[in-house]
């Protein structure tokens, strides 16, 4: 007999049509997307097996081999932000006991302990205070204590503001015979990143920073000693999402269907990766560091100090030091509240400590620096 059901209207809620304040994104991301990347995303969406959108797969493939300066054949964008993108080349490269050597010096490096642990990988860490980065030598010695299979580096650590350079460390890698791994997620678009060059076997990025898209495509390469590697696994991958295994055949030649991709996110993608490409990467990286010092002059000039060393500095992102006396959290609530402006607070072990200021992609404007420091001068004066 069936049953008379009745409706519940508790959470029916009435709503008028979405209003969100504009603000200007000065955070650790996500940054303003450029206005274009906005109106691609409003194109109509079209099936996932469509010629027109496989033709805009290979197209986004290329030019994120071009912003990363890679010939990895294997390079895509994961279907979600920078964290799927992380677990997706931990997921692809570690078997369960391979020893993987992760260098913690902020929030990220903790987060891909917590993850490499999840895939029962024999997790070794190096760790060195937060702002600062490894050297050669201190990366040569670990490797020799521990012999992992995998080094895994975050480039720009977007809790600190440091830049870990990479400079030779492919060439240690090899010389140990692992596979080097590096986050990329803050770096990719504003700072200068040579993968190839530089002996990175898998690198992973998000959208929503310095490609100025919104957050959900995330790129991720794979080179060919990461391949050889998961081709000769013992055990499949055990993300079912993320198995590059799988998701290489829906973009490469096969064409077959893995999970529906997000459509509109992959139109911003590749018009995000379109303008890079119209500016030239290497003038995106010095349009990133021209701003960047400038903010760091007027932050400076203004009686502010920064965290990290001006030598290891990231372009994309500051962290300020919040003065003694200052409650960090009101101003960024104030900012927020009277002037539209986000800027993030400390992660941490700098929880309370600093403002994280991020200058990303479209962002990465003189005119968001003045904006930011009128505020400022205004909410501390
Ligand atoms: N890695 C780094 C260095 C990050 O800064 C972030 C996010 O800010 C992530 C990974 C995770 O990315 P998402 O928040 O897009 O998942």
């Amino acid at each position: 007999m069936m049953q008379t059901l009745s409706i519940d209207n508790n959470e029916r809620l009435q709503l008028s049509p979405l209003t969100i304040p504009s603000r200007l994104l000065l955070g650790p991301g996500p940054s303003n997307a450029h206005p274009t990347v906005l109106q691609a995303m409003n194109t109509p969406p079209v099936g996932h097996l469509d010629p027109a959108f496989l033709a805009l797969m290979d197209e986004i493939q290329s030019l994120l081999r071009y912003v990363w300066q890679t010939k990895n054949q294997w390079t895509i964008a994961i279907s979600g932000t920078g964290s799927a993108a992380m677990e997706a080349a931990i997921a692809n490269t570690i078997e369960p006991t391979d020893v993987v050597l992760i260098g913690v010096a902020g929030y990220f490096g903790n987060r891909l302990v917590e993850m490499a642990s999840r895939y029962d990988a024999d997790v070794r860490t190096i760790t060195k205070p937060w702002g600062q980065v490894f050297s050669l030598d201190e990366l040569r010695t670990a490797l020799q204590t521990h012999r992992p299979a995998i080094l895994a580096l975050v480039h720009a650590e977007t809790s600190t503001g440091a830049r870990q350079p990479l400079e030779g460390v492919g060439e240690l890698c090899r010389e140990f015979g692992c596979l080097l791994l590096i986050d990329t997620v803050t770096s990719l678009g504003g700072v200068p990143l040579f993968l190839d060059e530089w002996g990175v076997d898998v690198a992973y990025s998000c959208s929503q920073k310095g490609l100025g898209c919104p957050p959900g495509a995330s790129p991720l390469t794979l080179g060919p000693r990461a391949i050889e590697k998961l081709h000769r696994r013992q055990t499949k991958v055990a993300n079912w999402y993320l198995d590059m295994t799988l998701l290489s055949k829906y973009w490469g030649e096969e064409r077959t269907y893995h999970h529906t991709a997000p459509i509109n996110l992959y139109y911003a993608l590749r018009e995000a990766l379109r303008l890079i490409a119209e500016e030239g990467i290497e003038n995106s990286w010095q349009r990133h560091q021209k701003n960047v010092e400038y903010l760091w002059e007027r932050l400076e000039n203004f009686g502010l100090s920064l965290h990290v060393d001006k030598q290891f500095r990231l372009p994309t992102l500051t962290t300020v030091r919040i003065p003694q006396g200052v409650d960090g959290k009101a101003v960024a609530r104030q900012l927020l509240n009277e002037h539209n402006i986000e800027v993030g607070g400390g992660l941490g072990e700098l929880a309370g400590q600093v403002w994280r200021v991020g200058l990303m992609g479209f962002n990465s404007r003189k005119e968001s620096v003045d904006r930011l420091l009128e505020a400022l001068q205004q909410v501390l004066h």
